[in-house]
């Protein structure tokens, strides 16, 4: 036989193996199954009953087809040989012990040995646990005898709910069944614009356990809400009046905030969207005291849930959003109230870097401008065929754009120089109409403080009473203002993008933005790779860590691009790591857009080109923090107008050995094991260069913004007059 080098779309397969059994319900997996072939599944139900959990269809396909069936639970077998949830391995062992592509024995030789070639790297451990689970899988692998009639009465549901707009039904829908190409070309908007907030109707039932909440225990800090990374958990605070229509499950606690004494407190969480990474449940800091280990949020299967928590979740979005003006945004537990503007994503489970994202939608809301450069944002940002990014219950929500890989910073320049055209457009056309519209609301208009929620509010009504006075006057003009209204409420407008976008490969041009006086924010979240194109080292890699084109480790530091960029001197700079310290997250990104400037915020992310379970990401990250690898500081240029240093050193001295953080990632790891001496000395060079480096951050935050020269002069002259 020879080798096949292209890739082929397979209508007509003798083998099929569904690696998740929600996918029988959501996609016609046994579609392209021949007659007589084999058909393996991955199954949380034993052989004996995993006939009455199949949809009807499927039966029916598997006996008309006279299908071999096998089945396997590959998540107990990955659990039990220590690969977490990791099925690849497994799965694949199944596929050459019963697809008969190579004698069962020379196949099992050859997948240990692919194993060996493939983790040896990573060490010994992961090598020996990967051939356990190969032999696992052989003992836990079983064929179902077909019964000669289909039994079952589950039906496959629809794709998305009957609820759902038109346009999701029509287009997004056969897109999520694998269906796209059936699409004819005039079913996609000419434009290339597509709705928002469609994520939330892709029900991916991904999760084998999810997060179950304890409102006895819970403190309310809003910890796990913020962490999410797909903002999958959710609080609101209401009246609990409300309740008189909850479902019976639905459940509450009287809310903890002094300001909302008689209103009570929900922590929901949306089981089908949920992927069961767990980081909630890790972040979460309280412990039961009579069982310490349970904790507030406490993992538990999702199956036995799915029903009652999808009735839970449908209540809970009716309850109204929190009031934005009542609530205090620098607080952690008041953002957590702030609907998420980005929701369900694709991102990988545990992602370091939509905690952010979400943020960011929480606090700045429909205000958001956003140019994203191309890469694991844009990715899960606009990726087809679903869009996280939403709208709050008027309608609004962010406005999203992506360019290119290398010019997001320059992108969103252009929106902001666009945003500032628009606003001063309808500003000008404010002062003509003042006559007609009244002086006193233009005068209103034209002065409005908006550097609080409440503000925005208020200049959203008189926008909104504007427009009512617009659409009265018969004025071309006023036709005119009526288009640009909008923009008389203040935007926000950032760019976003990963460390190769802003350390690397946009670097020229988001240097050249930070250089203007122009109000624009820019965001990096440094995963210290290439994350999405498949782990390439950065300007933002560390020393020592393995990435592509840095196989032997990485012979240089990180770039500090914070530092860079506080050259300038008018710069706002903010370096934040979530796991830290979450308010001085909050507090960074709230002040970096209440500057009237460029500002940048390096965010530190945990990924999955790191090399460990992103459940303990956030942990992950305070020890980047705490060994002063991934030192915090802000460079806040308008304290220097109050006499104030503006470099603030926000992490304290590096408290645990670099070792202790880099050794729990493979990415450091990996070159112990084939470079033992050169990772020792890399090791040893980044544990000096952390100390010199926060020596050099501690003298500039230390340093006195007094003129030496003047204050001597000064003296001078009062000994003069002495
Ligand atoms: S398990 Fe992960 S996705 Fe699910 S609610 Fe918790 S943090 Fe969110
Ligand atoms: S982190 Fe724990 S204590 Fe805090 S809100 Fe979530 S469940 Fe409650
Ligand atoms: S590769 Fe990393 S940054 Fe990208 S989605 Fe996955 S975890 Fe997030």
């Amino acid at each position: 036989p020879k080798p096949i080098r292209s890739a082929y779309l397979i209508s007509k397969a003798n083998f099929v193996a569904c690696h998740q059994f929600v996918f029988l319900q959501r996609f016609d997996v046994l579609k392209p199954l021949v007659e007589g072939g084999t058909f393996l599944l991955n199954s949380p139900y034993p052989p004996e009953e995993v006939w009455d959990h199949l949809p009807r269809r499927v039966q029916e396909q598997l006996i008309e087809k006279k299908a071999r069936f096998f089945v396997i639970d590959g998540y107990k077998v990955a659990k039990e040989t220590g690969m977490g949830q990791r099925i690849n391995t497994i799965m694949q062992t199944c596929f050459f012990a019963i697809s008969g592509i190579l004698p069962r024995e020379e196949a099992i030789a050859k997948i240990k040995e692919a194993i060996r070639k493939t983790y040896g790297k990573r060490g010994e451990a992961i090598v020996q646990k990967n051939f356990a689970a190969v032999d696992a899988a052989l003992d836990h692998l079983h064929e179902v005898k077909l019964p000669e009639r289909a039994t079952s009465t589950i039906e496959i549901p629809p794709t998305v709910s009957p609820k759902a707009p038109e346009f999701v039904q029509k287009v997004v829908a056969p897109i999520i069944r694998g269906e796209g190409d059936s699409l004819p070309v005039s079913a996609f908007p000419p434009d290339g614009t597509f709705p928002t907030g469609t994520a939330a109707w892709e029900k991916r039932n991904i999760a084998l356990e999810v997060p179950v909440w304890d409102e006895q225990l819970c403190i309310q800090c809003g910890k796990c809400v913020l962490v999410c990374p797909h903002a999958v958990i959710r609080s609101k605070v209401y009246d609990p009046a409300l309740l008189k229509d909850a479902p019976p499950t639905f459940k509450h606690a009287p809310a903890k905030w002094k300001e909302f004494k008689d209103k009570v407190y929900t922590l929901q969480v949306a089981v089908e969207d949920c992927t069961g990474c767990a980081v909630c449940v890790e972040v979460c800091p309280v412990k039961d005291k009579k069982d310490p280990s349970r904790k507030a949020l406490n993992m538990a299967p999702q199956i036995p849930l799915r029903e009652t928590e999808r009735a839970n979740w449908e209540f809970f979005l009716s309850i109204p959003d929190n009031d934005r003006t009542q609530l205090n945004p620098a607080l952690v537990k008041d953002s957590q109230l702030l609907q998420p503007l980005f929701e369900f994503s694709g991102a990988c489970a545990g992602c370091g870097e939509t905690p952010y994202v979400k943020l960011l939608t929480q606090l700045f809301g429909d205000r958001l401008i956003i140019g994203n450069a191309t890469g694991c944002s844009s990715i899960y940002g606009g990726n087809l065929p679903t869009t996280p990014y939403t709208v709050d219950r008027e309608g609004r929500g962010p406005a999203w754009n992506n360019s290119l890989f290398e010019d997001a910073a320059e992108f969103a320049f252009g929106l902001r120089l666009a945003v500032d055209q628009h606003t001063q457009f309808a500003r000008d056309l404010l002062k003509k109409l003042a006559g007609k519209i009244g002086e006193a609301l233009v005068d209103a208009l034209l002065n409005a403080d908006q550097s609080t929620e409440a503000g925005i509010q208020q200049q959203r009504e008189r926008v909104k009473l504007l427009k009512q006075r617009l659409q009265e006057l018969d004025d071309p003009v006023a036709r005119r203002l009526l288009d640009v209204a909008d923009y008389l409420v203040k935007k926000s407008v950032w760019a976003i993008g990963g460390d190769g976008w802003a350390y690397d490969i946009g670097y020229g041009g988001l240097d050249h933005v930070l250089s203007t006086n122009r109000n624009i924010n820019l965001l990096v979240l440094d995963t210290e790779v290439y994350s999405n194109t498949g782990g390439q080292m950065s300007k933002a890699t560390p020393l020592g860590a393995v990435a592509k084109f840095a196989a032997a480790g990485k012979p240089t530091g990180k770039k500090d691009l914070g530092m860079m960029a506080m050259q300038y001197g008018h710069v706002y700079v903010g370096r934040v790591a979530m796991g830290y310290n979450d308010a001085h997250t909050i507090k960074t990104f709230l002040e970096a857009e209440a500057h009237e400037g460029p500002s940048i915020i390096i965010a530190y992310c945990h990924c999955i080109a790191h090399g460990y379970d992103l459940r303990y990401g956030f942990e992950q990250q305070k020890a980047a923090v705490e060994s002063g690898h991934f030192a915090l500081y802000r460079y806040n240029p308008n304290l220097i107008q109050l006499g104030k240093n503006p470099f603030q050193l926000d992490s304290k001295p590096p408290k645990l050995p670099f070792e202790k953080y880099a050794y729990n990632e493979t990415r450091f790891t990996m070159l112990t094991r084939f470079d033992p001496e050169r990772a020792k000395k890399l090791l040893e060079q980044a544990q000096h260069n952390i100390r010199m480096r926060f020596r050099l951050y501690q003298h500039i935050a230390a340093m006195s913004l007094e003129d030496q020269e003047q204050k001597e002069e000064a003296k001078v002259e009062e000994e003069k007059h002495a």
